[in-house]
C-alpha cells in the first residue's frame, strides 16, 4: 500500500547557527502583538491533547489587566503510553525555556514554572544545570524573567491544569470548576498561560522559522507536525516527529508488525481504533486528536485485558472529589468483570456505556469525562472479547 508518511525534524533539530537564546534575542526585538499574530497565523494548537489555539491563549492572557501573571509549562506527562515530553525535556530543554521567556514577554509575566512529573525527577540534575545557565543568560541580557522547577508527586490528575495549580499552591491536587480559565485566573488566581512542553518548543521554532514553513505542514485543521510516542507491538518503538493529518493505515504500515489489530490513539484516555477503520481514520484534529501516544496491539492481545488495565488505572487515579468519576470508574471496572464471569448478561455492557455518557456530562474534569473514549471504542469494536 502507498505510504506518504512524512517524518519531520523541528522539535529535536539542533542548529548551531541559531541557538534558542539567539531565537529569543531576535524575537524580543519584535512587538508582542506581532508575535501573537504569527502564532495565530501558524495555526499552532496545543500539543497536550486538547488542541486549543496557542496564539489565542497568549492573546487572552495578554489582554488581562494586572501586574502579576505567570507562564507554566505542563511537564506532568502522565498519560499511559506517552513519553515524548520526557525526551524533549532531556534533549532540548533550552527550546522550552526560550518559549516560556517569549511567552513571558508577550503576556507581561516575570516568572515561569515547569511542573515536572514526579517520576521524571531523575531528569532534574541535568535540567537544573541547563536552567541555571539559561537564567544567567537572561540576567546578563537584563531580561526580567526567571524560570523555576516544581515537582509533582505522582498523581495523574495533577496533569489537569487546575489540579496542577492547586498542587503548586501546596494544596491537594483536585481540579477546579472552569470557567474561569487559567487565562483569567490560574496559578495563585492570576492570569496564567499554561502550555504543554511540546507546544512551548513549537512556539520557539515558529519564532525561528516563521509561520509559513510551519503551516505548510499538516492539513487545514491540523497545521504542522507533532511528536508521537510509539509503543506496544512494534519492531521500532520510540519517539517520532510526524506531519499531522496522516491516515492511520500509513502509520500502521510503518510502525506495525504486520499483525496489528488495533491502535490506541491518545493514550488510555483516547480512542481504540480497530483494523477495519485504519483506512478511514485521520490522525489530527479533524479525525482523532492525540496528545501523542500511539499504542499498537497485535492479534495476540486480549482487548479485555487492555480495557481492564485502563479501568484499573482510572479507578486508582480518580481524585475522588466528584462522585461521577469516583463511583463511575469503579462501576465500569466491576461491570466488565461481572460480564466476563457470566454474572451479568452481555446487555449490561450497554448500561455501562450509558454510565460513561453520564460521566462525560457530570464529571468535573477530563479524567472522568474521557473514560468513555476507551470504554466505548473497545466495547463497540471488540465486544466478543469482553463477553467470552
Ligand atoms: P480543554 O479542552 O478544557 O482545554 C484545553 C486548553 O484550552 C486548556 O488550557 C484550557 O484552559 C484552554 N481553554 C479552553 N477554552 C478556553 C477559553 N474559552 N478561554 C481560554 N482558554 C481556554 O481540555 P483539558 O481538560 O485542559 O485537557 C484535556 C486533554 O488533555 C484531553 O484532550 C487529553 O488528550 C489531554 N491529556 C493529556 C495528558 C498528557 O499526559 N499529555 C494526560 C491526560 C489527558
Amino acid at each position: 500500500m502507498e505510504n506518504n508518511l512524512k517524518k519531520v525534524d523541528i522539535i529535536f533539530e539542533v542548529d548551531d547557527k541559531c541557538t534558542p537564546l539567539e531565537v529569543l534575542d531576535k524575537t524580543l526585538k519584535r512587538s508582542a502583538d506581532d508575535i501573537i499574530l504569527d502564532l495565530i497565523d501558524s495555526g499552532l494548537k496545543g500539543r497536550g491533547g486538547a488542541g486549543f489555539p496557542t496564539g489565542l491563549k497568549w492573546k487572552f492572557t495578554r489582554n488581562e489587566s494586572g501586574d502579576v501573571k505567570y507562564v507554566i509549562c505542563n511537564a506532568d506527562e502522565g498519560e499511559p503510553g506517552t513519553f515524548k515530553d520526557r525526551e524533549i525535556l532531556d534533549r532540548v530543554p533550552e527550546k522550552i525555556f526560550a518559549g516560556m521567556t517569549i511567552c513571558g514577554y508577550v503576556i507581561g509575566a516575570k516568572e515561569g514554572y515547569i511542573y515536572l512529573r514526579g517520576e521524571y525527577n531523575f531528569l532534574l540534575k541535568n535540567l537544573l544545570k541547563k536552567l541555571e545557565d539559561f537564567n544567567n543568560a537572561l540576567k546578563k541580557r537584563n531580561i526580567d524573567f526567571r524560570i523555576y522547577f516544581k515537582s509533582g508527586s505522582g498523581a495523574y490528575v495533577c496533569g489537569e491544569e487546575s489540579a496542577l495549580f492547586e498542587s503548586m499552591e501546596g494544596k491537594r491536587g483536585e481540579p477546579r470548576n472552569k470557567p474561569p480559565y487559567p487565562t483569567v485566573a490560574g496559578y495563585n488566581s492570576k492570569p496564567t498561560v499554561i502550555n504543554n512542553v511540546e507546544t512551548l518548543v513549537y512556539t520557539t521554532m515558529i519564532c525561528h522559522m516563521g509561520p509559513e514553513k510551519f503551516k505548510a505542514l499538516g492539513t487545514s485543521d491540523s497545521r504542522g507536525s507533532k511528536v508521537f510516542s510509539v509503543s506496544g507491538d512494534t519492531p521500532i518503538p520510540g519517539i517520532y516527529e510526524l506531519e499531522l493529518g496522516m491516515p492511520l493505515h500509513e502509520f500502521v504500515n510503518e510502525f506495525g508488525d504486520g499483525d496489528t489489530k488495533a491502535v490506541q490513539v491518545g493514550g488510555a484516555s483516547g480512542h481504540c481504533v480497530p483494523r477495519k477503520k485504519f483506512n478511514d481514520t485521520i490522525i489530527g484534529f479533524e479525525g482523532i486528536p492525540t496528545g501523542g501516544s500511539m499504542m499498537i496491539f497485535n492479534s495476540s492481545r486480549s482487548m479485555y485485558n487492555v480495557l481492564h488495565d485502563y479501568l484499573e488505572f482510572f479507578t486508582e487515579e480518580s481524585c475522588g472529589q466528584c462522585t461521577p468519576c469516583r463511583v463511575g470508574c469503579q462501576q465500569l471496572l466491576k461491570g466488565i468483570e461481572a460480564v466476563k464471569r457470566g454474572e451479568r448478561p452481555p446487555a449490561y455492557l450497554d448500561d455501562l456505556k450509558k454510565l460513561t455518557g453520564t460521566m462525560k456530562i457530570a464529571a468535573k474534569c477530563g479524567l472522568g469525562q474521557s473514560v468513555g473514549n476507551p470504554f466505548n471504542s473497545i466495547i463497540d469494536n471488540f465486544r466478543e472479547e469482553i463477553i467470552y
